[in-house]
């Protein structure tokens, strides 16, 4: 599940989840979760985070080789939420999973206009308290976002695996057209 910060990745990937049975990755929760812990690397974590910038590419595919295997044998598949965020990203994920014998389906592209994405941040900013859903951070997070990550659409389009969303409307709107992807598979 990719799309700009703002654009519903987590939320849509909880509704995803509930129906289809998937485990769900999101990166960005656990980062958020090793923050929490108050650690050492959680500091550095949070000097990334509050920025707007990316956490470097080793740290979260550590991360993430360290879930991969630790998520449900029974789930039906998993949702990468917020991963991969750049083109180095999507190469690690391709690789990894080519080594367990599996593959990814699909890229969901959610997209959102502008200036409601910035609308969605502010508000949602003064209900979660997150220290980059604030008006500077998310500006850096969409100038990084449409440097770094919004080329992964290539790369997916390149391997015929990328689906746009039209990320406008209300959230069961919205739903209903990942919905209509996803009955494909
Ligand atoms: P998110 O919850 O997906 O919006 O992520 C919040 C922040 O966590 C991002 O702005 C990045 O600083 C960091 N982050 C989350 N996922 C990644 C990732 N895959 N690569 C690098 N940084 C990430």
């Amino acid at each position: 599940m990719c799309g700009a910060p703002g654009s519903g990745k987590g939320t849509q990937s909880d509704r995803i989840v509930e129906k289809y049975h998937l485990a769900h990755l999101s990166t960005g929760d656990l980062l958020r979760q090793e923050i929490a812990t108050g650690s050492e690397l959680g500091k550095l974590l949070d000097s990334f985070i509050s920025k707007g910038n990316l956490v470097p590419d080793d740290v979260i595919i550590d991360i993430l080789a360290k879930h991969i295997d630790s998520l449900d044998a029974d789930c039906a598949g998993v949702i990468f939420d917020g991963f991969p965020r750049n083109v180095a990203q999507a190469e690690a994920l391709e690789k990894m999973l080519a080594e367990r014998n599996e593959a990814t389906s699909v890229l969901l592209d959610l997209q959102v206009e502008h200036d409601e994405l910035i609308t969605r941040l502010l508000n949602r900013g003064k209900v979660q308290h997150r220290s980059d859903d604030n008006i500077d951070t998310i500006k850096q997070r969409l100038v990084v976002y449409e440097e770094k990550t919004r080329p992964v659409n290539d790369f997916y389009k390149n391997i015929n695996k990328y689906q746009a969303v039209d990320g406008m409307g209300t959230m069961e709107e919205i739903f209903e057209r990942i919905d209509s992807i996803l009955k494909q598979f």
